[in-house]
C-alpha cells in the first residue's frame, strides 16, 4: 500500500492579528491587504503591528524551536493571512559562521558572517521574495512588475514561477549580463533600460500603471520590511537570544537594516533580548549618498545624479525617505558608515575568499572593505560582536574580479608521453611556472597571525616560509635559514620585536635582511624613530588585507 502523502501539519492556518499602522498621521486599521500608501495622509511606508504581548504570552520562543527550519517558522510575525498561501524554496534559516580567519586578520574575536549566499537564489532577497510573492498570492495577484538591480528580479522570478504568477523585471543596463541572463530562465520577460537605477524604476512604475499589473513598491512594500525582520530573529536566536553589538551591511535602498533593527525591536517586545545592534553601512564610493550624509551629519541625503560605479548590485543614487529612516534609527541605537572604491572591493573579494572560503559578489566585498575600515578608524572594538551581513555568490561575475591571469599553465607536450615521464621533468616543468624561491621567515607569537601570513605567501607562490613563535627562536632560525626577508611582529613575550630588530641590525652577516614589521599597536613617536632606519616597512595588522603587503614583500625582496 502507498503511503499517505507527506502533508505537513505545521502549515495550519495562521489566526492572527495584524495592524497597519502609519507613523505620520496614526491612521490604524486591521490588515487586509497590502495598501499603496496610507489612506489619511498620503505617506509611503505603512507599518505592520502584530499582538505581541498575545505571543509573549504563549512563550513564542518554544514554540518556534519546534518547527521545522526556514522564515516560516516565524510566520506570525509575518504579513500573510492564512498559511496555504505560503510560496516556499526553504529560504532562511541560513548559518551564522564564526570567521575565524578574517576574524584574527582584523583583530575582531567575534567577527560572524550571516550567510545568506546560502538560499535559493544566492541572497537575502530570498526572504523577500518569498513573502512578497506569498502576499501577492493571497491578495489573487496574477501579473507584476518589479524594478531591480538584479538580485531581487533573479528571486523574484523564481518564487514567481513556483507561484504562477507571471513578472515583469525592469534593470539597469549596468547590470551584468550573467545575471540578466539568471532572470530570464525562470521565464521573466526581461526590459533591459538603459539609465540609472532610478530612472529604471520610474519606468517600471508608469509601465505597470498603464497596463494595469501591480507594481511592487520593493522597500516601500510591507512584505518586504517584515520578510528582513527574519534575519533578526534568526541571528539573536543563534546568538542565545542575544543582540550582537553590529549589523554591518551593503546598502543600496537601505530596506535590509531597517527590516533587522525592527526585528530586534519586536524581539524586545518579546522580551527575548535587551537591545537593538549599531548598524553599520557601507557603499560603493562612486554611488554613496548615504555614506556622504550620514559622515557630514544630515538627516537627508542628497542623490548622486549618475552613479560611478560598476557593482550595480548598490546603485541607488537617490535613497529618499529610506535615508532619513535609516538616519533616525542609528541615531537612536549607534550606527557607523563607510564607503569603499569597486577596486578595493575586488581585492577583498579575493581575500575572503582565499583566507576563509567566502567567495562573494562585488556588492558584499565592498560591504566588508568598508568594514575593515570601521576597525581600522576605531568605530567598532576588538571585543565588539559583529555580524556581518554576507549576501550574494560571485557566480556570476567572478571573471571580472580574477583578471586574465588567474590559471598556470604546465605545458608537458614535449616531455613524452605520462607514462614515460621522469619525476624530475614534472618537477621543472612546474619550476618554470614561479619565481625563484625565496626564503622568508615570520617571527610572530600569535599563531592565527602567523598562519595568515603564511597562507598569504604561499597562496602568492614563491616563497619558503618559516615561522618563528617568539623573537629567541627567531635570532635561531636567522643563523640556520639566512632568510632573504624576515617579517616579525614587535609585541612578543620575552625577546620584543625591537630587541629582535636591534640584534638583527647589529650584526655584521644579518645586517643586509630586509625587515618588515607587522603590527597591531598604534607606535609612539619615540618608537617609530627608533624603528624607522632599521626596517623596510611598518604595516598595521590588517593591513595585509590589501594587496599592500605583498606589494611590500616583492619590493624587499628586490
Ligand atoms: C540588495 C542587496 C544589497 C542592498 O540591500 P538594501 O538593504 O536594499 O540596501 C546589498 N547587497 C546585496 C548582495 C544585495 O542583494
Ligand atoms: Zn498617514
Amino acid at each position: 500500500m502507498l503511503a499517505a502523502p507527506y502533508i505537513d501539519s505545521e502549515f495550519a492556518i495562521i489566526h492572527q492579528q495584524i495592524h497597519l499602522y502609519c507613523t505620520n498621521c496614526g491612521y490604524h486599521a486591521p490588515y487586509e491587504k497590502p495598501l499603496p500608501k496610507c489612506p489619511v495622509c498620503g505617506e509611503d511606508y505603512l507599518h505592520a503591528q502584530y499582538d505581541l504581548p498575545a505571543l509573549k504570552q504563549k512563550h513564542w520562543a518554544e514554540i518556534i524551536q519546534k518547527r521545522k527550519p526556514g522564515l516560516w517558522r516565524f510566520r506570525e510575525l509575518l504579513p500573510l493571512l492564512n498559511a496555504e498561501n505560503i510560496v516556499t524554496l526553504g529560504e532562511g534559516g541560513t548559518p551564522l559562521i564564526h570567521m575565524k580567519n578574517l576574524g584574527s586578520m582584523l583583530g575582531l574575536k567575534y567577527l560572524y558572517f550571516k550567510d545568506e549566499r546560502q538560499g535559493p537564489t544566492n541572497s537575502f532577497k530570498d526572504r523577500q521574495a518569498s513573502v512578497a510573492i506569498s502576499v501577492m498570492k493571497e491578495q489573487g495577484i496574477r501579473e507584476a512588475v518589479v524594478a531591480s538591480t538584479g538580485n531581487v528580479a533573479i528571486a523574484y522570478s523564481a518564487y514567481a514561477a513556483r507561484a504562477g504568477i507571471k513578472l515583469w523585471a525592469f534593470l539597469p543596463s549596468r547590470v551584468p549580463n550573467d545575471k540578466m541572463r539568471e532572470v530570464a530562465i525562470y521565464g521573466t520577460e526581461v526590459i533591459k533600460v538603459t539609465g540609472t537605477y532610478d530612472q529604471t524604476k520610474e519606468m517600471a512604475a508608469k509601465f505597470a500603471e498603464h497596463r494595469g499589473i501591480f507594481y511592487d513598491k520593493g522597500i516601500k512594500s510591507i512584505a518586504a520590511m517584515e520578510s528582513m525582520k527574519t534575519m533578526a530573529f534568526e541571528i539573536a536566536e543563534d546568538l542565545g537570544w542575544r543582540t550582537p553589538d553590529w549589523f554591518i551591511q551593503g546598502v543600496s535602498g537601505g530596506m535590509g537594516p531597517i527590516g533587522v533593527v525592527k526585528g530586534f525591536e519586536e524581539l524586545i517586545e518579546l522580551g527575548l533580548v535587551d537591545k537593538v545592534p549599531a548598524i553599520g553601512i557601507v557603499q560603493s564610493s562612486g554611488c554613496d549618498p548615504m555614506i556622504q550624509a550620514f559622515n557630514h551629519g544630515q538627516p537627508v541625503a542628497v542623490p548622486v545624479e549618475n552613479p560611478n560605479t560598476v557593482i550595480a548590485t548598490l546603485s541607488t543614487g537617490n535613497p529618499g525617505r529610506a535615508y532619513q529612516i535609516l538616519w533616525e534609527l542609528m541615531q537612536k541605537y549607534g550606527g557607523a558608515a563607510a564607503s569603499a572604491t569597486d577596486q578595493e572591493a575586488f581585492n577583498v573579494t579575493k581575500i575572503m575568499a582565499q583566507t576563509d572560503g567566502v567567495s562573494v559578489e562585488p556588492a558584499t566585498a565592498v560591504a566588508f572593505a568598508g568594514l575593515i575600515k570601521m576597525v581600522r578608524q576605531g568605530k567598532i572594538h576588538p571585543n565588539d560582536v559583529v555580524v556581518f551581513n554576507c549576501s550574494g555568490h560571485t557566480f556570476p561575475v567572478e571573471k571580472s574580479i580574477l583578471g586574465d591571469d588567474w590559471a598556470k599553465q604546465v605545458d608537458l607536450s614535449d616531455i613524452g608521453t605520462a607514462r614515460q615521464l621522469p619525476e624530475t621533468g614534472i618537477i621543472s616543468a612546474l619550476q618554470n611556472v614561479g619565481p625563484k624561491v625565496k626564503q622568508v621567515l615570520i617571527i610572530e607569537d600569535n599563531v592565527d597571525s602567523a598562519r595568515l601570513l603564511r597562507r598569504v605567501l604561499e597562496n602568492r607562490g614563491g616563497y619558503n616560509v618559516h615561522v618563528a613563535e617568539d623573537g629567541l627562536q627567531g635570532l635561531h632560525m636567522v643563523e640556520t635559514i639566512h632568510p632573504d626577508l624576515i617579517i616579525t611582529d614587535l609585541m612578543m613575550p620575552q625577546m620584543d620585536g625591537f630587541q629582535v630588530i636591534d640584534t638583527i641590525k647589529s650584526h655584521e652577516h644579518y645586517s643586509h635582511i630586509p625587515i618588515i614589521v607587522v603590527t597591531a599597536k598604534e607606535l609612539t613617536v619615540k618608537e617609530m624613530a627608533r624603528l624607522n632606519s632599521q626596517i623596510d616597512t611598518i604595516l598595521r595588522k590588517g593591513s595585509f588585507l590589501s594587496e599592500d603587503l605583498l606589494q611590500n614583500i616583492m619590493e624587499a625582496l628586490k
